[in-house]
């Protein structure tokens, strides 16, 4: 048990506790009590277990402090549903975690979050359950359908097409009680197998973050297959054992053998990661939440956040999720480094709660509730340690080997007429270097060639006269070599040693 981690954990719960955000400020106290207790049992001095047992009463005594404050704030919650306004200064979580008065099985992992549907409704936790509740049934799971609810991500185990147009009715319609309560009763009947959708209730929460967070990062359908990826074997068979395989072999995946918490994909600038990211999703048919960190801490300035929070409610709900984070570098860089500000630090704080709460970190014992984080960087090297430890998988996903090459030129020109005789092998062989998104511009560029060819010098009527077949010439061997000389490597040599580097100390495959 690190000393220095116990310090770190109290420091946010007290930091988390003076921003007014009680829950996740609870949620780091009982972390660190809990670290606190498992020390103690390792100490034999007495004089250093005396010390420690003080630093536990007074960490104690906060919590209850803490704890206080909180239990007072949600007495003063009116009966209205509605989310406090997005410019209150701090924002209610709406409901904790955990039950504090329950400790976790193992101090290591903090418990966690209750699943939505399991929540009690506001007035339940408000310690109303003698009166009638006026505006909801506190037995019935709060998530609810409602007329006044946002547009939906998606529906079941994946995004449908067709909620576009469900969403249009849904907005549409007055959404009375009753017509809550028949929905609801329809919906307990009919199951799940007749596609029913699960929805995400935003009661509780920030109704146009959820709103913000469905219209961007949850992505309909990425339709990206295994064979639409060129080369990269290992990682697709790394990224088959981390994640799809303990979604298909929950029985296997459990104990020692749990799967992994995180896995982070490690390598230069268009190489197929965020692809790779999108083909676990397709294959394994999750809901897939693509969060790029620059629209995590650009667009929702102040509420990246609560953000964050709302998209792990959410994921866990639409669960089996998986949810990428591209570029997790831009805001999980060292702790501390002059660059960091502190609402990046209360984000990157925010999604190490989270992240310890994902069923993989659990040991789940449902598979069906598993969220799975994948996160890829172009700078391993600037990632926070307790980030790092979260992402246990470290997989490096390097430029294309020569038979990658070549298969992402067959895979680039599918669509395209070639010249007869094309030697894709040798024009493989001179991308040495160049990365999959260099290789893919390569071939835009030479299947453009011929038209470009045939259109000079001709004014914009002319080519519009010309038939659509002369356009659509066949692209020569000469035309690549042209591209080639035009579209420049972007990864450079010593880049490639930073990464073989970091790889040797950090990776994990
Ligand atoms: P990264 O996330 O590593 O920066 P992307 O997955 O966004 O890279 O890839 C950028 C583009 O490059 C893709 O849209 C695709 O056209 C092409 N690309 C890169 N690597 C591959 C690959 N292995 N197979 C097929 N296309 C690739």
């Amino acid at each position: 048990m690190s000393v220095t981690e116990i310090c770190e954990n109290t420091k946010m719960g007290r930091e988390y506790a003076l921003l007014g955000n009680y829950d996740t400020s609870l949620v780091y106290y009982q972390g660190v009590l809990q670290q606190i207790q498992k020390l103690l049992m390792s100490i034999r001095e007495q004089e250093r277990k005396h010390q420690w047992q003080k630093v536990k009463t007074d960490l104690a005594k906060e919590y209850e402090h803490v704890k206080d404050i909180s239990k007072t704030l949600n007495g003063f919650k009116t009966d209205a549903v509605e989310p406090p306004p997005s410019s209150a200064p701090a924002y209610r979580a709406p409901a904790p975690y955990s039950k504090p008065q329950e400790p976790a099985r193992d101090p290591d992992v903090w418990p966690p979050p209750t699943p939505v549907e399991h929540r009690p409704s506001p007035q339940y936790q408000r310690g109303a359950r003698k009166e009638p509740p006026r505006r909801s049934d506190p037995s019935k799971p709060s998530n609810r359908v409602s007329g006044r609810d946002p547009p939906r991500p998606s529906g079941g185990r994946g995004p449908s097409q067709g909620n576009a147009d469900r969403r249009g009715d849904q907005r549409g319609r007055g959404g009375g009680r009753d017509e809550k309560k028949v929905n609801r009763k329809d919906r307990d009947a009919k199951g799940s197998e007749e596609g029913d959708e699960k929805k995400f209730d935003p009661a509780g929460y920030d109704k146009d973050l959820v709103e913000n967070l469905e219209r961007d990062i949850v992505q309909k359908n990425p339709n990206v297959h295994w064979a639409d990826i060129a080369g990269l074997t290992e990682a697709k068979r790394l990224l088959e054992e981390a994640v799809v395989l303990p979604l298909w072999m929950p029985d296997y995946f459990k104990g020692i053998r749990r799967p992994w918490k995180g896995v982070m994909m490690v390598g230069p600038p268009g190489t197929g990661k965020t692809m790779l990211a999108k083909a676990v999703a397709t294959e394994c048919g999750t809901t897939f939440f693509n969060v790029s960190s620059s629209t995590l801490t650009s667009k929702y300035h102040g509420e990246s956040e609560k953000l964050v929070r709302i998209l792990f409610e959410m994921a866990r709900f639409y669960a089996p999720s998986t949810i990428f984070i591209d570029e997790i570098d831009s805001i999980c860089s060292k702790r501390g480094s002059s660059s960091e500000h502190e609402a990046s630090r209360r984000v990157k704080s925010e999604l190490l709660i989270q992240m310890d709460g994902v069923t993989g970190a659990t040991g789940g014992e449902d598979s069906t509730k598993t969220v799975m984080v994948l996160a890829a960087t172009n700078f391993p090297w600037d990632i926070d340690e307790a980030l790092r430890r979260r992402l246990e998988k470290r997989i490096y996903i390097p430029l294309p080997c020569p038979a990658g090459r070549e298969q992402l030129l067959h895979i680039n020109t599918r669509d395209v007429p070639l010249e007869d005789g094309i030697d894709m092998k040798s024009v493989a062989e001179t991308l040495e270097g160049y990365s999959g998104a260099d290789i893919t511009n390569v071939c835009r560029d030479a299947s453009m060639m011929a038209m470009r060819r045939r259109i000079q010098g001709l004014r914009p009527e002319q080519i519009r006269e010309i038939p659509r077949e002369e356009l659509n010439l066949p692209t020569s061997m000469e035309d690549f070599k042209e591209a080639i000389k035009k579209v420049n490597k972007t990864v450079g040599k010593d880049d490639l040693v930073k990464y073989e580097k970091w790889m040797e100390e950090f990776g994990s495959v």
